[in-house]
């Protein structure tokens, strides 16, 4: 096996598998690591009908063995494992993999994404793919004219619940605090929105239903001595209360924002250490879609080769 590369990729992420392409195709001989999740969210989703180039839609698991496929077809090298440290203050960059080995390389693309946050509710496994989301954008559709539910009261909530309410009957928003955290002008978009009603003070604790979801437990004042437990009719379930950028091996040698994302020079994808780069949800909390994973996988292999040829590596 070869352990001292040119070019490494972490994750296999939309963003992991176009740079791969990229990086490939400019005979960087890429290795890429699948890490904990191959595939990576898109893994978790149904359908995928936004990803251009499929009028009929895919499926999140076709879409990434494609692009697996599309990634091998050039070279690269998949790898299964996991980085679990790295040291970014030596030349080559060192990587160690599942606690075990580790890989020297000239150049790092990290693409090792972001997770949803979940309650941590038995039932949100239950009905994964079934009623369950953490991306209004990735399932709304699928809800039309339906009545979901919104879990948070941030600018993704209230984002994610405007989106919602165009194509949805009906959209509650779950909020735990008499107030939402969102910003202003998100909190009155969802608050002058017909089709949005907002349960302040509320906490869910499970879903029911027999073919996936057909409704939520809800309470109400939890914990007080008024406390009133009820259930809700709703189709959907919508997590979004916040994500976390899969950053922890980082931190002692990158720039990461309050939140842990990846702070990247715009509009390249260079990080604080020469090359080491980073593409995808790791570093966007604003946009967190396959398509704009993909394009800074595309960015991230074109400034990995600039950087190799300007080094003569
Ligand atoms: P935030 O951390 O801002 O908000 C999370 C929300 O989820 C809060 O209302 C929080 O409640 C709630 N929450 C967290 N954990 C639980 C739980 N266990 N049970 C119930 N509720 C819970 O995350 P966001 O993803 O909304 O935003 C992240 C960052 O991205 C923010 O800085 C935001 O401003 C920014 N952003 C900006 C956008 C824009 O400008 N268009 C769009 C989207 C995000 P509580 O308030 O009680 O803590």
């Amino acid at each position: 096996m070869r352990n001292r590369v040119r070019c490494l990729i972490i994750g296999s992420g939309p963003a992991g598998y176009t740079a791969a392409i990229y990086a490939s195709r400019a005979n960087l001989e890429p290795v890429l690591y699948e890490g904990m999740e191959p595939g990576g969210q898109l893994t978790i989703t149904t359908d995928v009908e936004n990803f251009p180039g499929y009028p009929d839609g895919i499926t999140g698991t076709e879409l990434m063995e494609d692009l697996k496929k599309q990634a091998q077809r050039f070279g690269t090298e998949v790898r299964s494992g996991r980085a679990t440290a790295v040291d970014f203050s030596v030349r080559p960059l060192k990587v160690v993999i599942d606690d075990e080995y580790a890989v020297e390389a000239d150049s790092v693309i990290i693409s090792t994404g972001a997770c949803a946050k979940y309650l941590g509710l038995a039932d949100e496994t239950k009905y994964a793919g079934q009623g369950v989301s953490a991306c209004a954008t990735c399932d709304g559709f699928f809800y039309r004219r339906k009545t979901v539910a919104v879990v948070g009261g941030g600018d993704t909530a209230c984002e994610e619940a405007s989106y919602l309410a165009g194509l949805a009957e009906k959209v509650y928003m779950i909020v735990r605090k008499p107030q939402l955290r969102a910003s202003k002008i998100m909190q009155e978009r969802v608050l002058n929105n017909p089709k949005i009603e907002v349960f302040f003070e509320h906490n869910a604790t499970g879903l029911f239903g027999e073919n996936g979801v057909e409704g939520v437990h809800l309470v109400k004042w939890m914990g007080e001595p008024d406390e009133e437990r009820y259930d809700l009719p709703i189709d959907g379930f919508f997590l979004a209360i916040g994500h976390t950028p899969n950053t922890g091996i980082f931190k002692d040698f990158l720039n990461l924002d309050q939140v842990g994302y990846i702070i990247t020079e715009h509009p390249t994808t260079k990080t604080n250490v020469e090359g080491v780069f980073a593409c995808g949800d790791v570093a966007d909390p604003i946009y967190r879609q396959a398509i704009t994973a993909a394009g800074t996988g595309c960015r991230a292999a074109v400034d990995a080769e600039r950087y190799l040829m300007e080094k003569g590596l």
